[in-house]
C-alpha cells in the first residue's frame, strides 16, 4: 500500500491544529486532516446556515435532482470510494464496495420519497372545531449535525446525511478520527456533482471529540449521532444545554435465536457472517446466540466449520480485515480472557487468536450470561453460543440486556411468532442484518442502543419538523367557542350533542 494522500486531504502533518490518518493495516499515511476548533466549526455552521434559506426554499423535485447527481458521481466514482474505505478501516475491497452499493441505495430512497413524505397533509378538525380546515406541514429543521463513526465511515453517516439533505436541511458531517478521508470524498462528490451550488449544504468538519463537542454547542438543529453508548450519552448531555434534540444510535450486543426447527446450515452461515464480517466491528452484527439444546451440537460443529474457513488479515481479498480501532483490540482480548476464566470454553480461537490487529475468530461456549462478554459490546470476531432449554428462554435471555438494537431467529415455522416476542429495534428472520439494506426499514434501538430512527419514514421525519396550519373557514352564526362571551345556549346545546357522542 502506497502513501498517496486522498484527494481533500492536506499532505502535511508539521502542525498540531492537523492529524493524520493512516492505515489500520500496515501503518502507511491515508492523508492529513485539520483538528476544526470550535471557532472553525461555528463558521462553518454559520455558512451551514446561510446556505439553508437557498436549499430549503428549492422545489423538492430539484433538491432530489442534485442528491441523484450526487449519487451518480459516487457510483461513478465507486471503486475510489470503495478503495478509500479499505485504506481506512482496512476491510476487505469487496466489503468497501457493498458499503458504496449500500450507500446508493439509501440516498436513492430519500430521493424519490421525500415530495411524498414533505406534502402537505390535511387531517379532520373535530366535531367542535368542523368549522375549521387543518393542515400539517413537514418542514426541515434548519442545520443539521452528523456525528459518525469508523465502523462503515459512509453508509452510517449516509443514512441521516442523505435523509436531512432530501428532507432540505443543511448538514455538517463529522466523522470518526479514524476515517475522515472517506467523509471528505464524500462531500467532495456532493460538490462535484452539482457545481452551481451554494456552498454550505454539506460540510465536513475534522477532528477529534472536541470537534463533536463543538457541534453539539455550536447551534445547530439537531445532532444525529452513531458511536458508543458513553460517547452518545455525553453528546445528549450537552445538547440538553440549549435543548437540541439528538437521535442516538448506540451500541448492540445482538442476539440470535435458532430455534430446534431451524434450518441449521443457513443459520450457521449467517451467524458466522453476521459475526466474523468487518471483523465483529458492526453495530447491528451477531454477538450472542441461544440454540435450542435440539440442535445445539449439529448448530456449533457447523458454526466452528465456518469459523475455521474465515481467513482474516490484511489483503485487499481476506475475509474481513484488521481491528480499526487498536484500542479495540484489548476489549476483545478483557471479553475473551473473562469467559474462558468464568468457566466459558473456546470452541474455536481463543486469546492466541489476538495477537496483532488482525483477530483470528473466536467462537465461545458455556459462558455465563452475567459475564462481560455477554453484558458488554464486544465489537470484534468473536460469538457466544449458549445452549437453551427451549425458545421460551432464549426469548427471556435475549431481552436481558441494557442494550436492545437488533435481533434475528432462525426457524422454519415459527419465526414471526418468535419476532414479535423481542425486545428490539429490528429483527430479521432466517437470515442476519438484512433490515440494513433497506431503504423503507427505519433502524435504531432502546435501551443502551440509543433512541429515535434512521432509514424509511421514520429516519426521514427525525430531519423534519411539524408545522400545524389550522384555518377558520366559516362562521356558525352565534356559534362560536372561542370568544369571551359565548352564547347562553352554546353549553346546553354541547351538552346534549356531546352526551349522545360520549355517553356509554
Ligand atoms: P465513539 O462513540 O467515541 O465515537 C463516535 C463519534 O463521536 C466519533 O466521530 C468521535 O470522534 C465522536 N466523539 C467522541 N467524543 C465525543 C464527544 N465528547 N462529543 C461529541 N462527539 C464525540 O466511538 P469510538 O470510535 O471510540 O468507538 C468506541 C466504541 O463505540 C466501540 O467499541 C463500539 O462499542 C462503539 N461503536 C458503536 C458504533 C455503532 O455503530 N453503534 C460505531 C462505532 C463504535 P473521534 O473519533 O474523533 O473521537
Amino acid at each position: 500500500m502506497n502513501a498517496d494522500v486522498a484527494p481533500g486531504l492536506r499532505t502535511k502533518n508539521t502542525s498540531p491544529t492537523t492529524f493524520e490518518s493512516r492505515s489500520p493495516a500496515d501503518g502507511t499515511l491515508v492523508g492529513c486532516c485539520t483538528v476544526s476548533t470550535e471557532q472553525d466549526v461555528g463558521s462553518v455552521v454559520d455558512t451551514a446556515r446561510r446556505a439553508f434559506e437557498a436549499w430549503s426554499s428549492l422545489p423538492v423535485a430539484s433538491r432530489s435532482r442534485h442528491l441523484r447527481q450526487w449519487r451518480a458521481e459516487i457510483w461513478s466514482r465507486r471503486a475510489e470510494f470503495a478503495e478509500l474505505i479499505h485504506r481506512e478501516t482496512g476491510k476487505p475491497l469487496e466489503d468497501a464496495l457493498l458499503e458504496v452499493v449500500l450507500t446508493l441505495e439509501h440516498i436513492a430512497w430519500n430521493e424519490k420519497n421525500a415530495a411524498r413524505l414533505l406534502q402537505t397533509r390535511r387531517v379532520r378538525p373535530g366535531l367542535l372545531l368542523a368549522n375549521s380546515r387543518a393542515r400539517i406541514d413537514r418542514v426541515p429543521l434548519g442545520v443539521v449535525g452528523v456525528i459518525g463513526p469508523w465502523n462503515y465511515p459512509l453508509y452510517t453517516a449516509n443514512g441521516a446525511v442523505s435523509a436531512a439533505l432530501a428532507a432540505g436541511n443543511t448538514v455538517v458531517l463529522k466523522p470518526s478520527e479514524h476515517t475522515p478521508g472517506v467523509a471528505v470524498l464524500y462531500a467532495q462528490a456532493f460538490a462535484a456533482a452539482n457545481p452551481g451550488i451554494q456552498v454550505g449544504v454539506l460540510s465536513v468538519v475534522t477532528g477529534f471529540g472536541d470537534t463533536g463537542v463543538a457541534l453539539c454547542e455550536s447551534g445547530v438543529d439537531k445532532i444525529a449521532f452513531t458511536g458508543s453508548t458513553a460517547t452518545g450519552t455525553a453528546v445528549m448531555e450537552r445538547c440538553a444545554r440549549t435543548l437540541t434534540p439528538v437521535v442516538l444510535e448506540c451500541g448492540g450486543k445482538d442476539p440470535v435465536i435458532v430455534a430446534a426447527d431451524a434450518d441449521i446450515a443457513a443459520a450457521a452461515r449467517a451467524v458466522a457472517w453476521g459475526a466474523f464480517t468487518n471483523a465483529g466491528q458492526t453495530c447491528v452484527g451477531v454477538e450472542r446466540v441461544y440454540v435450542d439444546e435440539a440442535v445445539a451440537p449439529a448448530f456449533t460443529a457447523e458454526l466452528v466449520r465456518h469459523a475455521r474457513r474465515a481467513e482474516p488479515g490484511m489483503g485487499r481479498k481476506a475475509t474481513y480485515g484488521p481491528m480499526t480501532m487498536p484500542a479495540q483490540i484489548d476489549v476483545v482480548r478483557r471479553h475473551v480472557d473473562a469467559a474462558l476464566a468464568a468457566g466459558g470454553r473456546a470452541l474455536f480461537g481463543g486469546p492466541s487468536s489476538i495477537g496483532s490487529a488482525v483477530i483470528g475468530p473466536i467462537v465461545l461456549t458455556d459462558v455465563p450470561e452475567n459475564n462481560d462478554a455477554i453484558r458488554e459490546e464486544t465489537f470484534g470476531p468473536t460469538v457466544t453460543v449458549t445452549t437453551v432449554s427451549n425458545v421460551d428462554d432464549a426469548v427471556r435471555r435475549a431481552n436481558d440486556h441494557q442494550y436492545a438494537l437488533g435481533a434475528s431467529v432462525f426457524s422454519r415455522r415459527h419465526g414471526d411468532a418468535i419476532a414479535r416476542q423481542l425486545s428490539c429495534g429490528q429483527v430479521t428472520v432466517n437470515s442476519v442484518i438484512a433490515f440494513a439494506g433497506m431503504g423503507s426499514v427505519p433502524m435504531g434501538g432502546l435501551r443502551a442502543s440509543g433512541f429515535g430512527r434512521v432509514h424509511g419514514e421514520e429516519g426521514f421525519y427525525e430531519f423534519c419538523r411539524t408545522r400545524s396550519r389550522v384555518e377558520k373557514r366559516w362562521l356558525l352564526p352565534g356559534f362560536d367557542l372561542t370568544t369571551l362571551k359565548r352564547r347562553p345556549w352554546i353549553s346546553p346545546v354541547l351538552d346534549r350533542v356531546l352526551g349522545l357522542r360520549h355517553r356509554s
